[in-house]
């Protein structure tokens, strides 16, 4: 037997090993890229939330949610809603100018606010009245805004029971479990269903302006049980 020629096994061994190096390395590269985006996700919500604080301090409230020309012209159902021109747009070009979260799954959101980061409905209402930063209690674990599938984010998205008439509902927490069984946009399903970091964590800044990855089961609401600090705003 010539011992210098290289074997069968030999070849098999070392093509063995490199996949298992190729594999090591990707799922490491996978977990740095993982990283990364949940870090930028994150400071992108201090960004907006410290955007939102300094609107609040010269407006003397919140911006609201729904008061915006592009969402209003962007359905039919929402012509009927007033449009204040000092907080017109304010919060949707906030959003879309200048932050997106590196992990949406949305495709091509479609006849909506193509959000990545939805406020919280609680504190800046879904008309015209917003509340102001002193009337939160607990701004340091009550949410501004998160990572969700559109430019606001009410608890009855988070909700076990519908507290609306059954329908199409425009957002939600990306990652929450209970969005399996909820009628959503199909272009935001997988987004909505699979979630956008790892381990269904959602991207939130406090009305505090600090900012941090929590779970989506923590924004769950549970029918007959107060709101959380999280969702509550007084
Ligand atoms: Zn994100």
């Amino acid at each position: 037997m010539n011992r210098s020629a290289i074997t069968l096994t030999e070849v098999l061994v070392v093509m063995s090993i490199i996949a298992l190096l190729a594999a090591t390395a990707m799922g490491t590269f996978g977990s740095v890229r993982n990283y990364c985006r949940t870090t930028a996700c994150i400071a992108n919500t201090r960004s907006l939330a410290q955007a939102m604080a300094v609107y609040e301090s010269s407006a003397g409230r919140f911006a609201p949610m729904f008061t915006l020309k592009k969402w209003r012209d962007a359905n039919p159902r929402n012509k009927n809603l007033n449009q204040q021109p000092l907080t017109s747009n304010y919060w949707y070009e906030t959003i879309d100018a200048q932050a997106s979260c590196p992990a949406r799954k949305i495709a091509s959101p479609k006849n909506c606010t193509p959000a990545d980061y939805g406020l919280n409905a609680c504190i800046s209402g879904q008309s015209d009245r917003p509340l102001k930063a002193a009337q939160l209690t607990t701004p340091a674990r009550t949410f501004l805004l998160a990572d969700a599938g559109f430019a606001g984010i009410a608890w009855q998205n988070a909700s076990t029971f519908a507290d609306a008439p059954p329908g199409l509902e425009p957002s939600y927490v990306p990652g929450l479990k209970i969005n399996a069984k909820k009628l959503l946009r199909s272009d935001a399903k997988f987004d909505a269903v699979n979630g956008r970091h790892c381990n269904s964590m959602v991207a939130a800044a406090f009305a505090d302006c600090h900012s941090e990855s929590i779970s989506a089961a923590s924004f769950e609401v549970k029918a007959s049980q107060p709101l959380t600090s999280l969702w509550r705003a007084n």
